[in-house]
């Protein structure tokens, strides 16, 4: 009888394809061989495991497994002879990545004794770093300090790792940058194509290693440098400064300062505009006047019409957050808030009263 692929990975018959490939991967690494020594329960469910995966991960195989109940793969009880390959099924990069855990990118510590130091893949080129700014430096433009540790080309031999840049085919790859390598035993083993870790990848080594970065071409360094922060930036803007990331085999990568707006209690930010509050007396809401309302370091005249209500909003023009991208400033929105006084001097409460018994107060509210 035929496996049921769908349960033996656990999933659904409509599951998607990364929920298929996230089980795959789970259920691979439980029972992977290499970390279930010597069991052969373990042995077999990883073969049906990974048989289920190369059917169900294809489009095509799924659809004639969904239609037919079976593909031309044989079954998973495979007494042998099933016709499954595992030299074919080495090129997932699932299985790659799956060995790359397992074995902590180290396989073993197979350090050949490169001039690189051993396996050691390429790294991200381009750093990423984190930059804390205020509102009011947003508002203004900044230079902000910051500190990151990079691997800076070395100058001696201009990344090329080279005593005079001289270089040589590697030995190991012969300039292909691969490498071939057999993984597991018995039943499992296959082989895997890996980069080439005398070189790296990058087909060629130094003649002679150079003596100031120890042939690896950067020597790592940490940097001190001032980040300017333009007017209008906003959370998750992305400054680069080009050639200030990590070097590797003569090629430096840029510098990424990501921007993080702190959040003001008192300014509200949509886009370029803000929101401020504002708190007026009752005799200026109800016969105009003239407020100033503070933001940052300005000081922005607004005229208050009279009959203003509690929470109108009004608009200074320009007044906003500068555009980071173009020309002028979004607006300052005013919203006003109506503050009843809690303590009144006798001369207050007299007035006020005498508000209080003018016949005309019933129009002062149009309900
Ligand atoms: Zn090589
Ligand atoms: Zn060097």
């Amino acid at each position: 009888m035929a496996t049921d692929y769908y349960s033996v990975l656990g999933v659904d018959r409509n599951a998607s394809q990364d929920e298929i490939r996230a089980k795959f991967r789970e259920l691979a690494k439980k029972y992977h061989p290499d970390v279930n020594a010597g069991s052969k329960e373990a042995e077999q469910k990883f073969k049906e495991v990974a048989e289920a995966y190369e059917v169900l991960s294809d489009p095509q195989k799924r659809q004639q497994y969904d239609a037919t109940g079976s593909t031309t793969f044989g079954d998973a009880s495979g007494s042998g002879g099933s016709g499954f390959n595992w030299e074919d099924f080495s090129h997932f990069d699932d299985i790659n990545d799956i060995f790359s855990k397992i074995f902590g990118g180290g396989f073993g510590g197979g350090n050949t004794g490169g001039f690189y130091g051993g396996y050691d893949t390429q790294p991200d080129l381009d750093i990423y770093i984190k930059v804390n700014v205020t509102m009011e430096d947003a508002y203004y433009g900044a230079s902000k300090p910051v500190k990151f540790k990079r691997n800076a080309m070395c100058e001696t031999c201009n990344g090329t790792g080279a005593e005079g840049g001289v270089l040589v085919t590697c030995p190991t790859c012969h300039g292909t940058g691969k490498e071939r390598i057999s993984r597991g035993q018995g039943f499992f083993n296959f082989v895997q194509v890996i980069v080439c870790r005398t070189c790296n990848g990058r087909g060629k080594i130094p003649k002679t290693p150079c003596k100031v970065c120890n042939g690896k071409g950067y020597i790592p360094k940490m940097e001190n440098i001032s980040i300017t922060i333009p007017k209008g930036v906003d959370t998750n803007t992305r400054l680069r400064t080009q050639k200030l990331g990590n070097s590797f085999g003569g090629v430096t990568g840029d510098l990424y300062a990501v921007v993080y707006v702190q959040q003001n209690p008192n300014i509200k930010r949509t886009g370029d505009n803000l929101y401020v509050k504002e708190a007026i007396d009752f005799p200026t809401a109800a016969l105009g006047g003239t407020v100033q309302i503070p933001l940052f370091k300005e000081k922005f005249n607004l005229t208050i019409p009279a009959g203003s209500q509690p929470d109108d909003v009004l608009r200074i023009k320009g007044a906003g957050m500068p555009r980071l991208t173009s020309h002028g400033s979004g607006d300052l929105l005013v919203v006003l808030k109506l503050q009843v006084p809690k303590h009144l001097s006798s001369r207050e409460k007299e007035l006020i009263e005498e508000l209080k018994g003018e016949p005309v107060k019933k129009s002062w509210f149009h309900i």
